[in-house]
């Protein structure tokens, strides 16, 4: 048992196209996005749908048939993968490859946030823990949540080598690998014992609680609980008050990709909480089904190594012509995944919107203190440091496979470097003229380097 399904229903598809016809970033005519789609379907070599998607989501709700158009996107680029591997900027993204960001962002976290990683990496749940699954992202700026009365009703565990529940690899199409973390996150859980865990993000409650079971034929036993749910459930209840509330900030929020499944049911509890906030709602042109990636997803459909970085700040940008369109004060993520690409992205593009995580609006109505823009902007460069990092060494390095999704003995991940190199970069960054000197000649490339 236990093999992997494939979630696009081909026998439901009439070649309508309206799957790419009506997609946000290719909208192909009608009748090149029927003939698009036959290719995708027949496996032949596709002229747009591999080396444009962003990995949105959208076009499952686009189609009538609901024949799950993505997965079959999803199921050619797992091909791909198998035939050229995995390009080797993407090592960045995989805890179990070296060096990563995690490794590197053990350079620049402060004595504060190492102590909360500590705690939450080497905690061993117990049977009756309600767990936390802090997750991949937030291990990268812990200070969204670090020290929050939040945390008071969990224990919270953050375990790397659990990859999201291997949520950003499935975007990209690296289907088998995702099949072997839902195995082994399953062993992590009942090896805990734990009944119910709780997940901030919502692309992590998606795999685990619909893809694991339903595409990779790995069910579990756990409650998992979307944080947004029992956020909005203890704001109304009164257990957590908010006297900071209103707040008076008008925001705009961003819709990630993974709030677009099961026919959204992540969207509307985001504007509920904020609402109670005391934000005003300001929403942007493309909102829920139609709204656009954070930028990340395009690096799913790579093309060039070395163009990856740019392709992901050009889609980017459309993200935030449309926030600051609005006219709000700040950009609301409610998903970790895409918010220290938006940071990064927000100093690139010199951006004067405020980018903060649903998470410290809450914190801040709560009346705990959060250090705005301060760690942000650091934490955003420290980010941008190690991407052009990897993005150097890269350039000798070759496409790869993954070999291992698991920690062993030989790895050094948790291990501190020197990382001159990195440690030199960062220093130049540390400097306001060199940063929009960088941000100036990063926008100018952007154009000549990307791909789409
Ligand atoms: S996932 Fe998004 S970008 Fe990709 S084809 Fe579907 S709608 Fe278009
Ligand atoms: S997947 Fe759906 S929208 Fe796309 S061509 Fe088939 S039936 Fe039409």
């Amino acid at each position: 048992m236990e093999e992997r399904t494939t979630a696009f229903h081909e026998e439901r598809c009439d070649l309508c196209g309206l799957c790419l016809n009506m997609c946000p970033v290719m909208a192909l005519p009608l009748d090149e996005a029927k003939s698009e789609f036959k290719v995708l379907m027949e496996g032949k070599e596709s002229s747009y749908a591999l080396r444009l998607c962003n990995s949105c989501m959208s076009c499952n709700l686009y189609c009538p048939r609901e024949a799950n158009p993505y997965q079959l996107i999803l199921e050619r680029w797992n091909d791909l993968y198998k035939k050229r591997g995995a390009p080797p900027l993407y090592k960045f993204v995989c805890p179990t490859e070296e060096p990563n960001i995690w490794q590197l962002i053990n350079i620049f976290l402060s004595d504060t946030e190492k102590e909360w990683i500590s705690e939450w990496m080497n905690y061993v749940p117990k049977p009756d823990d309600t767990v936390f699954l802090v997750g991949n992202y937030t291990h990268l700026f812990p200070f969204i949540i670090g020290g929050s009365g939040l945390l008071d009703y969990f224990k919270p565990i953050d375990r790397i080598d659990q990859w999201e529940g291997g949520a950003y690899l499935y975007q990209g199409g690296y289907l088998d690998i995702v099949r072997e973390i839902a195995k082994r996150s399953r062993e992590d859980f009942d090896g805990w014992g734990v009944k119910d865990v709780v997940i901030p993000t919502d692309a992590v409650h998606h795999i685990f609680s619909k893809v694991h079971p339903e595409e990779m034929g790995v069910s579990y036993k756990q409650n998992f609980i979307a944080f947004h749910t029992w956020l909005l459930n203890k704001i109304e209840s009164g257990e957590i008050s908010l006297p900071e509330a209103p707040l008076n900030m008008t925001v705009t929020i961003h819709d990630n990709c993974y709030s677009k499944v099961i026919n959204g049911i992540y969207w509307d509890e985001p504007r509920e909480i904020l609402t109670q906030c005391g934000c005003e709602i300001a929403e942007m042109a493309h909102i829920r089904e139609d709204a656009l990636c954070c930028g990340f997803g395009a690096g799913a459909s790579w093309v060039r190594n070395i163009s990856i970085p740019f392709d992901i700040i050009w889609e980017g940008t459309k993200k935030f012509k449309e926030a600051e369109e609005t006219g709000a004060d700040a950009l609301v993520s409610y998903c970790s995944g895409c918010i220290y690409l938006l940071w990064a992205a927000r100093e690139l593009l010199e951006s004067n919107i405020d980018v903060y995580h649903i998470i410290e609006v809450v914190r801040m109505a709560m009346g705990e203190k959060i250090n705005y823009p301060d760690d942000h902007v650091t934490r955003a460069w420290d980010i941008i440091a190690i991407i052009n990092y990897q993005l150097l060494i890269s350039l000798f390095q070759k496409n790869f496979f993954l070999k291992k999704i698991t920690y062993d003995k030989t790895m050094s991940t948790f291990r501190p470097g020197n990382y001159p190199l990195l440690r030199l970069i960062r220093w130049i960054l540390e400097n306001q003229l060199a940063r929009k000197l960088y941000a100036r000649i990063f926008r100018m490339l952007m154009k000549v380097m990307k791909t789409r």
